[in-house]
């Protein structure tokens, strides 16, 4: 058993862990990180920005949103049920968090939108080649953290899990990891912080908590590693449980593993039609580009899932004129491939995607009620023809018949990003006993206590979850700092 002693264990180096990091020891602190997997950056290692909102690019940029506006959006949109106190000061820290990461060297491409009826909150950064900023460029923003961390003297401890909290009566003393080598390392901490990113890798506490099965109605990305160890450990030490949900977005479910969502980008415009099982539309298919939403439209219907249906004089119109929904992520280009990707899924996955000659044998093929489904494409393509959709007020832009040679179905199923909370903390960050009281010691932040969304991922202010972790991070270790002078005082 190896022994250490440090003023702040960190457990975990994602962007939570990294920002904690670096904070602490700005602040003095002498700070050992340990990391479960060989590589700092977590889950960020594949986005591309966080949030931030009044930041010098925004500015520059001319985009006029506030730090108050973003505020109340973000509260009336989740009805308050949310710890508004949290919301406020990562909000009034973010343009801060901008400047933080550009002093380290972090270049920024700009701040996007998601969809249209978005704002530009999305920082997104600049990979450090200088290529077109696109999937997996924040991990230039994860490594420029972790040097600046070791400039700063952090101590690091790569596939060195930490297995359980220290507890001292009332206070968290410090915690256990184990090195791959399987040696023990017994750490003895002023504070503790807990930044290891969710259970998205666990699928019995998926279940058990959210009330899905991975692989039938939820295609959740699966970060390797990401199992809640962060939360048992918390809970085994005495924490309470903090509501936890899905960070939940629109899957293709098996034909996304097979093609990536780009390649199917082209069936998921706002002129395809969407229908549940029975055949019957649902909702208002340019809603789609808020994927969070389209997968709460998605887990009200039989068997969790929705039906778009696309032709090919719809992939013939988009290759003349382009497609309608493309933004930072979703490039033209991807729909080039279409129809080969969509070949492609409807052999590997029969029932998930289909190509066929009518209308009918498609929706047969897929399972979907036919009379029904008959009967909505002739009320949808009269609404086409009269540019009014009475049933669910459709942008008249996006009514396209139905018509072609050509019929192509893809099945949705809700995914997700990620899971989001499961420890209980207060606004500070401070770990709470399920009675609300303080675990002195113990802190935690980024998605193990991310319960932002009331329910569904905000899209209106993308990049939130990645800024979440960042500043939940810095705001946690300035708690702790604080909480280390305030017994350094005592002693
Ligand atoms: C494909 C994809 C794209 C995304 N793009 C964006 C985006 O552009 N903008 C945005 O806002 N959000 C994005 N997100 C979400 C964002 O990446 C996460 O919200 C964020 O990384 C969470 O940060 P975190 O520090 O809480 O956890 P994570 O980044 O998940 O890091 C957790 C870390 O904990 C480690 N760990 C786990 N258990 C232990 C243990 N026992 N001991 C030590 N270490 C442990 C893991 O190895 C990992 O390094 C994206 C997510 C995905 C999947």
């Amino acid at each position: 058993m190896k022994k250490i002693t440090t003023d702040l264990a960190i457990i975990a180096a994602g962007p939570a862990g990294l920002a904690a990091a670096i904070t602490g020891a700005e602040k003095g602190l002498n700070v050992t990180v340990f990391e479960k997997s060989s590589v700092p950056g977590g889950t960020s290692n594949m986005g591309m920005g966080p949030f931030a909102v009044e930041s010098r690019i925004q500015k520059e940029a001319m985009i006029g949103l506030t730090k108050e506006e973003a505020f109340k959006l973000m509260m009336d949109y989740t009805h308050w049920q949310v710890d508004a106190r949290m919301v406020r000061d990562y909000f009034w820290k973010s343009a801060d968090t901008i400047q933080w990461l550009e002093a380290m060297g972090v270049r920024f491409a700009g701040a996007l939108k998601y969809y249209p009826e978005g704002h530009a909150t999305w920082h997104v950064v600049q990979p450090a080649d200088g290529s077109h900023p696109g999937p997996r460029c924040a991990s230039t923003m994860m490594k420029l953290m972790y040097e600046r961390a070791l400039e700063l003297g952090v101590t690091f401890y790569f596939d060195t899990p930490a297995v359980k909290l220290t507890r001292d009566g009332e206070d968290i003393v410090g915690l256990v990891a184990k090195g791959k080598d399987g040696e023990e390392y017994e750490v003895e901490a002023a504070a503790t912080l807990i930044a290891t990113g969710g259970f998205g890798d666990n699928p019995e506490m998926i279940k058990e908590h959210c009330n899905f099965t991975f692989g039938k109605d939820m295609f959740n990305f699966r970060v390797p590693g990401l199992v809640g160890d962060g939360l048992r450990m918390a809970w085994e030490a005495g924490a309470g449980k903090g509501n936890m949900e899905m960070e939940m977005i629109m899957s293709t479910g098996h034909v996304h593993m097979l093609a990536g969502y780009v390649y199917t980008i082209a069936m998921q415009q706002p002129r395809s039609l969407i229908v549940n099982k029975e055949g019957k539309r649902v909702m208002d298919e340019s809603v789609l580009q808020n994927t969070a939403v389209t997968a709460n439209v998605s887990v009200r219907q039989s068997d969790r899932c929705l039906y778009v249906v696309s032709t090919d004089s719809h992939f013939d119109l988009y290759r003349k004129q382009g497609v309608d929904w493309v933004n930072g992520v979703i490039k033209a280009d991807y729909t080039a491939d279409a129809e080969t990707w969509m070949q492609k899924a409807m052999t590997q996955f029969p029932g998930e995607a289909v190509i066929a000659d009518t209308p009918e044998e498609a929706a047969r093929l897929m399972g979907i009620d036919v009379e029904t489904f008959m009967k909505t494409v002739a009320e949808y393509n009269e609404s086409c023809a009269l540019h009014y959709d009475d049933l669910f007020c459709k942008d008249r832009r996006f009514l396209t018949p139905l018509e072609g040679k050509k019929f192509y179905i893809l099945r949705l199923v809700p995914g997700a990003y990620g899971t989001l909370g499961g420890i209980k903390v207060d606004s500070h960050y401070q770990v709470l006993t399920p009675d609300t009281k303080k675990l002195y010691g113990l802190f935690a932040a980024g998605s193990d206590v991310c319960d932002l969304y009331a329910g569904t991922y905000l899209y209106y202010l993308p990049g939130n979850t990645m800024g979440f972790a960042l500043n939940s991070g810095r705001l946690a270790a300035e708690q702790a700092a604080e909480f280390i002078n305030s017994l350094e005082t005592v002693a």
